[in-house]
């Protein structure tokens, strides 16, 4: 086998230069710090023009095996075909439509929850399964995985999707009861397979991932766990390489599809545009730029939760005075932007700066780049936010011209794109079917502000039936996804809502092990 690749963190805390099975399992270093890969591969333009010609598994093995994963390369075949094989509704995973001339969109939503969280969560927890079990035939580790996640929407369906049924997991998911919407709970509460569980929590979505971190913390839990039920615990969440890896493929398959339909000449550079939260979507975007993808700007596009946008533009991260705000793009509603770190590690290389910043974060809720960093942050990227309204009309706008029918998080890219675009091509990067957040999509097609109501009669449906009053507004619109329409048939088989904080989360588990 060729040798494989070894990762370091972000902090310069752990010397023990793992390989990519095991920062999979251990998602975060000791010391806080993410995990980078010590060197990254490069491709050269006939390589990215290459993965073209392959169906979209084989691309993905193809840059994993470049990545110097250490897994044998017939098993990374094999695990492709089964994170992208039947269950994502377009053979060709994540196909790029062009929507008007120079206007590209990257259709991140056809996998089985409807959200771009399944291009990383179909792939990374066959990993994850794949590493215990090596750890265990190699004696170094007797026990399976427990996997927490709080979640506001997505992420909780995609981790549960992605997990069902894997061998050595189990994975309990928390979602704030009253804080997602009727599809999003549905998605989540329907999940089958034997090893997951879903609660509800009174509260909203910190009270969730309040409660969850505080069970994480919990030394006496964690050994009960390994005692009586031979588990650890992990959480999965999306500073995990093993969810970034995916996400540099589609980039590159992006750009190959692109020149292959003509709207980029090769080595030509498109410009990208991503709808942001975490930063992790567009960091994978960065590292497809390094390694030879042809990319020109980075468009970090934020909603009215603009701490990323307003980085960008000074150099100052700041969520000291900052409230949290409501919009239409929930998944991106967030303050601590947990992948930023990556970022400026990778930009900088230096551990001992980006560990600085990080400590000044937690400790005034501020910090600012020097002069250098915030250059090399503005070669890059570029950024702009978007107001709840803006997004709406935007929804609209491109429904009426092109007859395309963007999801409120997509919306919010495709807006920043028209502002900053150059000359080149962009790939406007599409997170989410707009069935997913039907509700915004009505409004925008109806003319309703985001912080109104719904009239009464509209307001009194179940989220699947408001989707065919979208359709009746956008008639050639796409369908909605079958998994979606089919919601309301769906058996419901999790129930059980629990008061907030860490005993009732700790209760809930050891309950449904028991
Ligand atoms: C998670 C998510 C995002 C944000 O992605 P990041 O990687 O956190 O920047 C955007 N849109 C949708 C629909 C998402 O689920």
């Amino acid at each position: 086998m060729r040798r494989a690749a070894t990762y370091h963190d972000t902090r310069g805390a752990d010397a023990s230069r793992p390989a990519f099975t095991d920062v999979v399992v251990r998602g975060i270093a000791p010391g806080g710090g993410l995990y980078v890969p010590d060197e990254l591969p490069a491709l050269t333009l006939e390589e990215v023009l290459a993965l073209g010609e392959l169906p979209y598994w084989q691309r993905a093995a193809e840059v994993f095996e470049r990545f110097g994963v250490d897994v044998e390369r017939p098993r990374i075949d094999a695990l492709m075909q089964s994170a992208y094989g039947l269950q994502w509704s377009d053979p060709r995973i994540a196909p790029v439509t062009e929507v008007v001339a120079g206007m590209h969109v990257l259709e991140l939503f056809h996998g089985p929850t409807s959200a771009f969280k399944d291009m990383a969560l179909q792939c990374m927890p066959l990993f994850f399964s794949e590493s215990i079990a090596m750890q265990q035939a190699r004696g170094t580790l007797a026990e399976d995985y427990l996997i927490l996640v709080a979640t506001s929407g997505d992420t909780g369906k995609a981790a549960l999707a992605g997990f069902a049924d894997r061998p050595h997991t189990r994975v309990a998911v928390f979602f704030p009861a009253d804080g997602v919407s009727d599809i999003q709970r549905k998605q989540m509460v329907t999940q089958a397979g034997e090893n997951v569980a879903v609660f509800g929590v009174r509260g909203n979505f910190d009270d969730c991932q309040t409660a969850v971190k505080a069970a994480f913390a919990d030394e006496a839990f964690a050994g009960e766990l390994r005692e009586e039920h031979r588990l650890r615990l992990s959480s999965a969440n999306s500073i995990n390489w093993g969810r970034l890896l995916p996400q540099i493929v589609y980039y590159a398959s992006a750009y190959a599809d692109m020149v292959a339909s003509g709207g980029v000449v090769a080595g030509q550079p498109m410009d990208v545009c991503v709808p942001t939260g975490n930063f992790g979507n567009i960091l994978g975007g960065y590292y497809a730029k390094r390694m030879g993808v042809p990319i020109g700007r980075l468009i970090c596009a934020s909603n009215e939760n603009k701490v990323l946008a307003d980085f960008i533009a000074t150099g100052v991260y700041d969520i000291a005075e900052r409230d949290f705000v409501t919009t239409p793009s929930p998944s991106m509603d967030i303050l601590v932007s947990s992948n930023l770190e990556r970022q400026l590690y990778e930009l900088t290389r230096d551990a001992g700066r980006t560990a600085g910043w990080m400590a000044s974060l937690r400790e005034t809720g501020r910090f600012q780049v020097d002069r250098e960093t915030f250059r090399l942050v503005r070669e890059h990227f570029s950024a702009d936010s978007v107001s709840n309204d803006e997004s709406l009309a935007c929804i609209r706008r491109v429904w009426d011209d092109h007859g395309y029918l963007l999801d409120p998080h997509t919306a919010v890219a495709w807006e920043a794109a028209e502002r900053l675009a150059g000359a080149d091509p962009v790939l406007v990067v599409s997170t989410a079917h707009w069935a997913k957040f039907g509700t915004d999509v009505y409004k925008a097609l109806a003319g309703i502000a985001h912080a109104d109501p719904l009239p009464g009669d509209v307001a009194a449906l179940t989220g699947v039936e408001l989707l065919a009053e979208v359709q009746r507004l956008a008639p050639d619109g796409s369908c909605a996804p079958r998994a979606l329409a089919e919601l309301d048939e769906a058996v419901e088989r999790f129930d059980v809502v629990i008061d907030a904080g860490h005993a009732p989360v700790i209760e809930a588990v050891r309950e449904w092990l028991s």
